[in-house]
């Protein structure tokens, strides 16, 4: 039996009139780096945070780690979140009067446990960043901000790790190395990692890419190479002509 890290079915969530997503079905099997792809404003966010219990959706299911979000009380939903998922975001969101060290800690913090020195040192040496402790986020590169983000995000153990353009602020060498890191903690970890991008370049590094449209799900593409990724993505964006 395969095992999936995070199972959505029907989903739908609508902000008034629109349905951001219109009955999306998907599996993130536990393991594999999967790409969300899809021209702007088709769901791609929306399906993101509702994944990892950010948002709730107006209808259908999302199952994480063999837990139904849904049937959850908030409480017990945000302690799901903090234990299960990791988020990364496009702007790091990293709380600037704290050390690298002190970000990394704080989820370990919220959750009531007492971060050890070694735990800690260890998440910010998986991301490459073992010698910046106790520098504050304005002294540190995007890429090694993003990387504190990316340790943080890893300190619990997740079952699955979102990341929404997690490298869409970032210049092209330093998102390389980023998506190279990630790569990396997918393969000699098992990383089960689903990330948003608007980038073929960085799909590319994924195992799979999904596509959505006016959401729903339009397709799907395995070993992606970004030439294949880019041409695909050249006719979901193609308007219609008159
Ligand atoms: P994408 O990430 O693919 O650009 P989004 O998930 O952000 O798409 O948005 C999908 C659709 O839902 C868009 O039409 C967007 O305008 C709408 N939408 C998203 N979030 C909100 C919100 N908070 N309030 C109203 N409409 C929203």
């Amino acid at each position: 039996m395969t095992t999936s890290a995070v199972r959505v079915r029907a989903l739908c969530r609508r902000y008034g009139d629109v349905a951001a997503l219109d009955g999306v079905d998907l599996d993130f099997a536990a393991g594999p780096f999967t790409a969300v792809m899809g021209p702007s404003g088709s769901g791609k966010s929306t399906l993101l945070q509702c994944a990892a219990g950010l948002d709730r959706p107006t209808s259908g299911s999302v199952t994480v780690d063999g837990t139904e979000l849904a049937g959850l009380s908030e409480r017990r939903r945000t302690l799901l979140r903090r234990e299960r998922i990791g988020f990364v975001f496009q702007s790091f969101n990293l709380l600037p009067s704290l050390t690298a060290a002190q970000n990394v800690a704080l989820p370990l913090r919220l959750a009531g446990r007492r971060p050890s020195g070694g735990a800690v040192r260890e998440a910010l040496a998986r991301v490459g960043l073992a010698g910046r402790a106790g520098h504050r986020p304005s002294q540190l590169s995007g890429g090694q901000q993003q990387r504190v983000a990316l340790a943080r995000a890893l300190i619990t153990g997740p079952a699955v790790l979102f990341g929404d353009e997690p490298t869409g602020a970032l210049d092209t060498t330093t998102s390389r190395e980023v998506l190279t890191l990630l790569r990396q903690l997918v393969d000699d970890e098992g990383l089960t990692t689903v990330m948003v991008t608007h980038d073929p370049v960085a799909a590319a590094y994924a195992d799979r890419v999904v596509f959505l449209v006016d959401g729903r799900v339009s397709g799907e593409m395995t070993a992606p190479a970004a030439e294949r990724v880019a041409a695909h993505m050249t006719g979901l964006e193609r308007v219609p002509c008159c």
